[in-house]
């Protein structure tokens, strides 16, 4: 796995990677490795503070949540009730599925104990003794990783007997999910964890007051987590002094499609997709940006036009979209707009849980009308039938997924209207899809 930072990216961007740091080096997951960089000496620190005390540190340095939706990770734990005789849990959502999203999977493969030492703090900091990984089913090798280096740290002493300090316990439980999208919704994940179907539960209460057995539960995504030993370390006016006032700190963007260099590059939050791609090699030779999304499929998409967008939260939130997983998908001009948004409808309706009837419905419908018109048997009214549709499961919907099944089509009818038309007027596709690398 390779990490790749951003270095010469002008005076106020520069940053030597943290969390991707050394996955270039062998044996890059192990603990021998992670205390030769200066490992678990964030989690000294966050001991020898009271947990309310690290609690407010975190919300200070201005961490928000990196699984999507951008929360801020310290007044998440700071809602876990004090004083109450229940036991509180953490539970790490590494169910990372969503389509383009892949960093917290490398993250966990290259460099798995910064996530078990951003553990340590944030169970000290929530006053939890037991913490849960649940982890995508399917990526084996992470597993197997991850396992290791729990024992690793079990054997160091960071978890287990008095390993928050006399009395205080701290157990790890690494639990492999089967594979189903909407398991990384955090009520659905939590269900799963208890052994039943993972099917979103009704918020509120959020899991912070009735979570995991109806526990206080603070849910993280895996970033987050991992990003916290580095804050503890070098401090909170360090990390503020990244990224910008709102948005502060490193972050991981997964670069793919039709890029020279995919893959993982860590930069401060704010940087452009723009700075990225000068970075990265750019656009594969002779093509140009059609258009991209900045977090996944589930965010809308974005085309050329917003090149010079901030990769911060309220930004892209301006230029009408969401930085979501910053799972930057780049597309050429030899995709097919509808080909894609097609097999990103296609994956919606078949994760979606069938809990909700809008979403139920309207992604298999939507995927019906949208193959027809990508097979160019549509009629010209069926444009305003898939928005109406998208139209009655935004918002509508039990959970996110309605909504992000609906993003890629509001958004690609907003910018590439015409080219939906053209599949209808000219009775068919009029791409040449062996030319596209992506959706071949
Ligand atoms: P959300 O904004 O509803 O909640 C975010 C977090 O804040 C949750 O943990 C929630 O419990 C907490 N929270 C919010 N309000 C609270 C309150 N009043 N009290 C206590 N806690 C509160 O977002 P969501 O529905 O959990 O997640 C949606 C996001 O997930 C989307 O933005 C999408 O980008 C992302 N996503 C990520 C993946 C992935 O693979 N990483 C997959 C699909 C979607
Ligand atoms: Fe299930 Fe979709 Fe409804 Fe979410 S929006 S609860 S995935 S049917």
């Amino acid at each position: 796995m390779t990490g790749k930072d951003l270095q010469g990216a002008g005076p106020q961007k520069l940053l030597s990677p943290v969390l991707s740091a050394f996955w270039d080096e062998p044996e890059s997951w192990t603990l021998d490795t992670y205390r030769r960089h200066g490992g678990y000496q964030g989690l000294r620190k966050a001991l020898d503070m009271a947990p309310d005390d690290v609690i407010a540190y975190v919300k200070d340095a201005g961490l928000r949540g990196r699984g999507g939706a951008g929360f801020p990770t310290g007044m998440k734990w700071q809602f876990i009730p004090q004083g109450d005789d229940k036991p509180h849990y953490l539970v790490v959502n590494a169910d990372e599925s969503e389509p383009g999203t892949c960093k917290d999977i490398p993250l966990l493969f290259s460099n798995p104990h910064s996530l078990l030492e951003g553990i340590a703090i944030a169970c000290h900091a929530i006053r939890s003794e037991h913490a849960f990984i649940y982890l995508r089913g399917e990526v084996v090798p992470v597993l197997r990783r991850l396992h290791h280096a729990v024992r690793e740290a079990t054997e160091a002493g960071y978890f287990g007997k008095d390993a928050l300090g006399p009395g205080r316990d701290l157990q790890i439980t690494v639990h492999a999910g089967a594979g189903a999208y909407i398991c990384g919704e955090e009520t659905a994940l939590l269900d799963s964890l208890e052994g039943r179907r993972g099917q979103p539960r009704l918020r509120p209460p959020f899991p912070a007051v009735a979570g995991l057995y109806a526990c206080p539960t603070v849910v993280n995504n895996v970033e987050s987590i991992a990003s916290v030993p580095a804050i503890m370390d070098r401090g909170k006016e360090w990390f503020r002094s990244l990224g910008n006032e709102k948005s502060p700190g490193f972050t991981l963007y997964s670069l793919s499609g039709h890029v020279a260099r995919p893959g993982q590059y860590e930069g401060p939050l704010g940087i452009t997709l723009r700075e990225l791609l000068d970075m990265s090699g750019g656009m594969r030779p002779g093509h140009r940006l059609k258009f991209w999304t900045p977090g996944g499929s589930s965010t809308p998409l974005l085309t050329d036009e917003h090149l010079d967008v901030p990769l911060d939260y309220e930004a892209v939130g301006a230029a009408g979209s969401m930085l979501g997983t910053k799972a930057l998908q780049c597309f050429d001009e030899t995709t097919c707009v509808v080909r894609a948004v097609t097999r990103w409808t296609e994956f919606y309706a078949h994760e979606s849980c069938g809990k909700c009837t809008p979403c139920r419905e309207g992604t298999y419908w939507l995927v019906q009308l949208m193959r027809d018109i990508e097979a160019g048997k549509a009629e010209l009214a069926d444009l305003d039938k898939i928005h109406d549709i998208a139209d009655n499961i935004n918002g509508k919907s039990f959970c996110a997924l309605g909504d992000g099944a609906a993003a890629p089509i509001f958004s690609s009818l907003t910018y590439f209207r015409e080219e939906y038309e053209q599949h209808i007027t000219g009775r068919g596709c009029p791409f040449d899809h062996s030319r596209s690398t992506v959706w071949a």
